[in-house]
């Protein structure tokens, strides 16, 4: 049976996709290679989300065809990619046997084998569509009857419990790529959770679009708190960290479970996106400052170690210099602990690209690196009040960094997009929790060596 070699590009919610279309592969005989050179079939599974994301998925298409030899080699696109440029890409990329939309994950087995057999290589972008609407495929949700091949090291695992958002942020594509909000059933879900457990997985993180939207679809279903305490009860896992929470959806109840249950990190992932009314109003965000304002405050008041993460967004279509300075004086006051900052893109599509007053990208770069600068300085002063401090930290393995060096994460740290620790002394494998004392600290990552007492 053919060898494919698999490039997972995007958000954690794309991996689970490529693990799943990886697991579904193997269940039917084909074989994962993880070099190109050696693969009968190149699959990348792409994301569509912003215009930096889609030329990192046209450069690693570029790039695998160029590596390819063999010209019996097929190359097969998949993901949000597909979906939001369809028949576009069919014109530009020629070189590309096959494009699947995000529909397509669980029949992915059934294309490649039609594919190396050397069948009909015609299965347009808008063919996925075509196909949805006349029944035939339905939009894709994940389910635990499907195998899954983690990407991930055995010790963590992503847990995705929707796919789609019922949001309409006026600058974002997802829902016309990924469709309406479908929660998953709360048993399919904890019934993977039980299997991620049994294999090992010492960190679940939740992910969704929206997480806090989790079974408003499911009329008198479960909710967020539901799905939270049947993994406390079914799992013993240690580590349960929760993405992307809706600001507006954050409740007391919510964040005093979070301090009732040490399994649940004190970890909030908030998008605010802005904190000017004008512009939150523009990004169609149902929420502003005070609101924002209030909620930092009661997540500090009910559970004072918290970490609280946010991304921002500047250069937003009629965003003023007063904006940008709520925003810095927001950032200064509250003082968050880890803050990531973009630029808008006037992507095509959303409502936000025909609002007037846009930005110029000179001054949309100059306020992103005026606020990253801001952070900085907090981030840093926020790493080094852990020095001096023993920390729970879960262990990655050796670091990228240096051979010498083992790397782990705090409680603090969420995987692939805060910092790590780097662990210069002490003895551990991948995937322990060890107590690390804090001896160092930099803008985004912490040096500390193994306690043992
Ligand atoms: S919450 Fe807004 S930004 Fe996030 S996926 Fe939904 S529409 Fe997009």
């Amino acid at each position: 049976m053919a060898t494919v070699h698999l490039t997972s590009l995007g958000c954690p919610k794309n991996l689970v996709d490529s693990e799943v279309m990886l697991g579904l592969l193997l269940e039917q005989g084909f074989t994962p290679v993880s070099e190109p050179e050696e693969a009968d079939i190149l699959l990348v599974n792409t994301c569509g989300f912003i215009q930096s994301a889609v030329e990192e998925g046209i450069d690693t298409i570029l790039g695998l065809i160029e590596l390819r030899k063999n010209p019996t080699v097929r190359v097969v696109v998949t993901g949000c990619m597909v979906k939001r440029y369809g028949a576009d890409l069919v014109k530009e990329l020629p070189e590309v046997d096959l494009f699947l939309g995000t529909e397509e994950v669980a029949t992915i087995a059934d294309r490649l084998r039609a594919l190396a057999a050397g069948g009909s290589c015609a299965v347009l972008p808008g063919a996925a569509d075509r196909f949805r609407e006349q029944g035939e495929i339905p939009p894709f949700l994940m389910n635990s009857e499907l195998p899954r091949r983690l990407a991930t090291p055995t010790h963590r695992a992503y847990l995705k419990v929707t796919e789609g958002c019922d949001n309409r942020c006026s600058y974002c594509l997802i829902p016309s790529i990924r469709g309406d909000l479908r929660s998953r059933a709360l048993p399919d879900i904890l019934r993977e959770a039980r299997g991620l457990a049994a294999a090992g997985v010492k960190e679940l993180t939740l992910v969704a679009q929206d997480l806090t939207a989790y079974g408003l679809d499911l009329r008198g279903g479960p909710k967020l708190a539901d799905l939270l305490h049947g993994l406390l009860r079914d799992t013993d896992i240690p580590w349960i960290r929760l993405l992307y929470l809706y600001p507006s959806r954050v409740k007391s109840d919510l964040i005093a479970l979070v301090a009732e249950q040490p399994r649940i990190l004190p970890y909030f992932d908030l998008p605010f996106q802005h904190v000017s009314d004008r512009v939150l109003k523009a990004m169609n965000r149902p929420y502003g400052e005070a609101m924002i304002r209030e909620l930092v405050g009661e997540i500090r008041r009910l559970l004072p170690g918290a970490t609280i993460r946010s991304t921002f967004m500047v250069g937003f279509p009629g965003e003023e210099e007063e904006d940008l300075e709520r925003l810095a004086a927001f950032m200064a006051d509250c003082r968050l602990d880890h803050v990531g900052i973009f630029t808008y893109f006037n992507e095509e599509g959303c409502a936000a690209s025909v609002l007037p007053r846009q930005c110029p990208d000179e001054l949309k770069e100059r306020r992103r690196d005026r606020l990253m600068a801001l952070q900085a300085e907090i981030s840093l002063a926020a790493n080094q009040a852990r020095v001096g401090r023993v920390e729970e930290v879960l262990v990655e393995g050796v670091s990228g960094e240096s051979e010498l060096l083992l790397e782990g994460r705090t409680r603090h740290q969420a995987p692939e997009v805060d910092g790590c620790v780097y662990i210069a002394d002490g003895q551990c494998r991948a995937g322990d929790l060890v107590r690390v004392k804090i001896t160092e600290a930099h803008p985004y990552d912490l040096v500390g060596e193994i306690v043992t007492d």
